[in-house]
């Protein structure tokens, strides 16, 4: 595998560098933080000392993402132009070059696309004038039909644009597309700034943690993390458990659950897991709403898992413990978060909803990493091989 990091000013200098990274970010958080309420998203934040790696050095750098699922919505909706307009917004990349150029204090080009004919060629020869150290954002790779099919003919016209290729978004890593995937046969690619220092961090919680090693699981569907429970079963001193995922081994367990949010066809796998004495479930829980939800673990549960993380030297955290959208629901897993602010050990989360409750907290947050992937992570951690990361290591 070929680091970034490790290629020198010579190598670097009049190159034009293909950085993918993932600005897959929704217009809620992206008008938030446009309007000074919260800070710079993760994920723009973290790829920020690559692009400036990268511009120090004399490299021209052509921003690749994707963001949202365009095509399905926007035929869907066709019809009605003002509402596909209102969409567009929610996928065009274009706010991005402003808010890049505002951190890097540099001019960002934005390089919109005639969608049915892009020469990429023609492209080429006009970042060719551009001096050295030029900044480039293209437009969302999947307003094109090959970037979700992994099509190598897209792939070789993208890759027309540089010289070599950057990986930087680990969160997209578990995708077969082609500004991902198939790229890689075409240029000599590296792992960017960013994916290295979160595969180091990962790999911190897979191959030595220290222990005690706790895992926390909650969230909406067992069936989404089951992967990272079966891998962690055996290395990790436990694992906790809360919101639907709980609920499911509630169920496993021929426990009232009515209308709480479980998956009844994961049922007998959750019953197999529950043979492990290492899976720990709720022990009280608050109830609301209609016919008996269970909504957030309870007050005994959280300082039950509130003593177990302070003894942990190495924690992994996916999953909110309760239905947060709901203030009233959101005491076990912004506890939870504390808890973990407090301990000693060293964190890994990731997950949307998990990291967000995350950001909210207060607190020195120097020992938890926060992982800027939720599929890819949950993957990664299963033992998964992701597609992105396998296609970096067999790149010239
Ligand atoms: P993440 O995005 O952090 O990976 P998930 O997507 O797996 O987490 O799960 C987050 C969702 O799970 C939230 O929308 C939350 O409301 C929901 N959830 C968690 N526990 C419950 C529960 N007990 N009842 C209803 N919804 C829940
Ligand atoms: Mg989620």
């Amino acid at each position: 595998m070929k680091y970034l990091s490790s290629l020198s000013k010579k190598k670097l200098v009049n190159q034009t560098c293909l950085l993918r990274v993932d600005f897959n970010i929704e217009n809620t958080d992206l008008h938030g933080y446009e309007h000074g309420l919260t800070r710079i998203p993760l994920r723009v934040e973290r790829v920020l000392p690559t692009i400036k790696f990268l511009i120090d050095r004399g490299a021209k750098v052509i921003i690749l993402s994707h963001r949202g699922r365009p095509k399905t919505q926007i035929s869907a909706d066709s019809q009605r132009k003002s509402a596909l307009s209102q969409r567009r917004s929610a996928f065009t990349l274009k706010p991005f070059a402003k808010i890049l150029s505002k951190l890097l204090k540099k001019p960002v080009q934005f390089i919109d696309f005639n969608f049915r004919k892009s020469d990429f060629l023609k492209l080429r020869n006009k970042i060719e004038n551009f001096p050295p150290g030029s900044i480039f954002l293209l437009e969302n790779l999947r307003f094109l039909p090959g970037e979700e099919k992994n099509d190598k003919k897209f792939a070789q016209q993208l890759a027309l644009l540089g010289d070599f290729y950057v990986n930087d978004a680990f969160s997209v890593s578990h995708r077969a597309h082609a500004s991902v995937v198939a790229i890689t046969q075409f240029l000599p690619s590296y792992i960017g700034l960013a994916l290295e220092n979160e595969l180091k961090k990962l790999n911190q919680v897979m191959k030595s943690p220290k222990k005690p090693l706790i895992i926390i699981i909650g969230g909406a569907k067992i069936s989404d993390k089951i992967g990272v429970i079966k891998n962690f079963l055996k290395k990790a001193n436990c694992i906790l458990t809360g919101g639907g995922v709980a609920n499911t081994f509630f169920a496993a367990q021929k426990l009232p659950v009515g209308q709480s949010l479980y998956e009844e066809t994961m049922i007998p796998l959750a019953r197999q897991l529950l043979k492990s004495k290492k899976i720990i479930l709720p022990i009280d829980s608050v109830v609301g709403m209609g016919k008996g939800a269970i909504l957030d673990i309870g007050p005994k549960t959280i300082k039950k898992y509130t003593n177990i993380i302070k003894s942990a030297a190495t924690i992994v955290w996916n999953g909110p413990m309760g239905y947060i959208e709901n203030k009233k629901f959101r005491k076990g897993t912004s506890e939870t978060a504390k808890a973990i602010i407090k301990s000693r050990a060293f964190a890994v989360i990731g997950g949307g909803e998990t990291t967000s409750i995350m950001s909210k907290v207060k607190g020195q947050k120097s020992k938890v990493f926060i992982s800027t992937g939720g599929g890819a992570m949950l993957e990664y951690l299963a033992g998964k091989k992701l597609p992105g990361i396998e296609a970096l290591k067999l790149s010239a």
